[in-house]
């Protein structure tokens, strides 16, 4: 699975793979038990404008392309939400599917200017919008978050979150406010959520997570001092865990996972 980015929205390829959008998550057409992602066919029998398709890049020499649609969907097409996709999708495809997501966010949130109210057009060869009043250019916006393993020697502090489906424990999560350098954020996140302080900030690695636009990045900290008092407004409880007691954690494609997983390794040798 070979996907390049591209932002022109004249076609190179006869042949299209289709990301279609809903509030809702991914349409896919549903197939027994089994879901499959939609083709041109899909695409006629959904009677899209084609016109309103936005080009991501090329997949296997087809036009990656990705569509905005709401509304109730006709059998047998339903949205599939994120966790669910997660398990339906390998990872070369989710980064394109994750791509679909954040654009079609874009394109329906930025159909009229913020600053004016006039509709917006399109700009060929950019991913932009343009108000043809006032000059706004509007791109697709990213939201910076933090995630991070905190450390106490071989232990590592994971919090459940009223949120997560299932009650697993996670890392530690929080979007970076105006002003604020990641590492700031790391630390206020850490101490508003679970009261302690850290140190040693190392960075670990980034992925997206377009859902609707962040960008996680993630990193390793050392706990530094204070005793673990939860935020109950969006901790529902966090703890010291050592690699034996580990409790349910996150799914696999998910940087928290990679966190932990390395942990983990790194604790066993
Ligand atoms: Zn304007």
């Amino acid at each position: 699975m070979l996907f390049i980015p591209g932002v022109t929205n004249e076609l190179v390829y006869e042949k299209r793979s289709w990301f279609v959008v809903h509030p809702k998550g991914l349409v896919v057409r549903k197939k027994g038990e089994e879901f499959e992602l939609l083709t041109e066919e899909d695409v006629e029998a959904l009677k899209l404008d084609r016109a309103l398709a936005h080009r991501m890049g090329s997949l296997d020499e087809t036009d990656a392309l990705t569509f905005a649609i709401s509304g109730d969907l006709p059998e047998p097409y339903e949205p599939l939400p994120l966790r669910a996709l997660a398990a339906f999708l390998d990872g070369s495809i989710f980064g394109v599917v994750g791509r679909a997501l954040h654009t079609a966010d874009w394109l329906t949130t930025s159909r009229f200017c913020g600053r004016c109210g006039t509709a917006t057009t399109r700009v060929s060869g950019e991913r932009c919008m343009l108000c043809p009043s006032c000059g706004l250019q509007i791109y697709p916006r990213i939201s910076p978050a933090i995630i991070t393993l905190v450390r106490k020697g071989d232990l590592a502090l994971l919090a459940s979150n009223a949120k997560f489906p299932g009650a697993f424990y996670s890392t530690l999560a929080g979007f970076a406010e105006s002003g604020e350098s990641l590492e700031e954020t790391l630390v206020r996140e850490v101490h508003e959520e679970v009261g302690v302080n850290v140190r040693d900030v190392r960075y670990f690695g980034s992925q997206p997570w377009p859902f609707p636009n962040s960008l996680m990045i993630a990193f390793t900290a050392q706990w530094d001092s204070g005793e673990i008092v939860i935020d109950a407004k969006e901790i529902s409880d966090a703890r010291w865990f050592s690699v034996d007691e580990l409790p349910k954690i996150p799914p696999r494609l998910s940087v928290a996972r990679q966190l932990i997983d390395s942990w983990v390794k790194e604790v066993r040798g």
